[in-house]
């Protein structure tokens, strides 16, 4: 079963949910290693995306995810605010003008949205960021995909990996963003935007089973 702009909203939907039940936590993650606020800005993005799809809802999966981006960029604010909007808006690029994903395009999407948060903020693998939760996903997603998998399948490993991502920035010592200003005593905590990634997915693969 494909997934069309209706799963795609439903996803997004989902992924609000799950950030405002998890806004106190995020911020907390952010008050140890950063400025407090990763979970306020996160919050305030996927309201505003929530409300902007009551008020328009594209007719396609690419057109929902540029709505996405345009909205998180001009929410957002911080480092997150445009790298989860440059994330959403290369994703939107990739799936094009298609009415339905199968696997391979969901795995397509993400590893494109890796791509814009890499272009845009140049972390590799290990500097403790959100990178840290997107590569696992992406790997995870682009294999089960080449395996015949659906998108609910794709997503699925996608989230499970992305968790798994992100519990492993707990030892890492920060290199980029503001963690990166303490040092090595940014080590011995999760990294905020590694830690709304593996929320984000997971609840987008929950929204679909
Ligand atoms: P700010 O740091 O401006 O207050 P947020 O708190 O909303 O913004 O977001 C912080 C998160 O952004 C970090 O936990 C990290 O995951 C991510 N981040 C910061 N800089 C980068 C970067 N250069 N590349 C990838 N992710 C980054
Ligand atoms: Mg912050
Ligand atoms: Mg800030």
């Amino acid at each position: 079963m494909g997934c069309t702009a209706q799963d795609v909203i439903a996803a997004l939907r989902a992924g609000a949910a799950v950030v405002a039940d998890h806004r106190d936590e995020l911020v907390e993650l952010d008050r140890v290693i950063g400025d407090a606020d990763h979970g306020e800005n996160m919050d305030r993005g996927f309201r505003a995306v929530a409300s902007k799809l009551d008020t328009a809802a594209p007719e396609t999966p690419g057109a929902v995810l540029k709505q996405v981006a345009t909205t998180l960029i001009s929410t957002v604010g911080g480092a997150s605010g445009p790298l989860y909007g440059t994330a959403f808006l290369r994703a939107a690029s990739a799936v094009g003008d298609a009415t339905e994903l199968d696997g391979m395009a969901v795995a397509a999407a993400l590893q494109s949205g890796l791509e814009g948060v890499v272009a845009r903020g140049r972390a590799e693998p290990g500097d403790k960021t959100m990178v840290d939760a997107l590569v696992p996903a992406v790997d995870a997603a682009t294999a089960a995909a080449a395996e015949g998998a659906g998108p609910d399948r794709v997503l699925a490993v996608a989230a499970a990996a992305a968790r798994t991502g992100a519990e492993s920035t707990e030892p890492l010592v920060a290199r980029k963003g503001r963690a990166s200003y303490l040092g090595e005593r940014s080590a011995g905590h999760v990294d905020p935007g590694a830690r709304s990634t593996a929320l984000l997915l997971s609840a987008f693969a929950e929204s679909r089973s």
